[in-house]
């Protein structure tokens, strides 16, 4: 698809796989409205693995640090306040520099790991 402008056709990357057009779409955006009112002339998206990762953690941090809930109490990933999945201290993590807690299952942590982080440092998505 290609986006037409008042100017003719705005250059684009094209998306290199079938499940990141949730991030293409939120980077177009940003880029446009970060643009205005010019309209850009080229909207380069990088299409490698690594690269969409990270625009794609960046997107989410942007989104979650926008979100109004207590990082006290809810899960800084999901935003939900109750635990998912079992109730327990040990289906949390928090973070070492920012202390947002974050589901375990949300973060991407196996249960049996989370006691080796509460002896090291286990650094959020927002302080990486
Ligand atoms: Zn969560
Ligand atoms: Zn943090």
């Amino acid at each position: 698809m290609q986006w037409k402008t008042a100017n003719g056709v705005l250059n684009h990357s094209i998306q290199q796989d079938g499940c990141s057009c949730g991030v293409y779409v939120m980077q177009m955006a940003k880029e446009v409205v970060e643009a205005f009112p010019v309209t850009p002339s080229e909207i380069m998206i990088p299409s490698r693995k690594r690269l969409m990762s990270e625009l794609r953690e960046g997107v989410a941090g942007t989104i979650l640090e926008a979100s109004v809930f207590n990082p006290k109490d809810h899960c800084s990933f999901c935003g939900q306040e109750s635990p998912v999945g079992r109730v327990g201290r040990n289906t949390w993590i928090q973070c070492s520099t920012c202390e947002r807690w974050h589901h375990s299952v949300c973060v991407n942590i196996p249960k049996r790991d989370i006691r080796k982080f509460k002896k090291t440092l286990w650094l959020c998505v927002f302080c990486r």
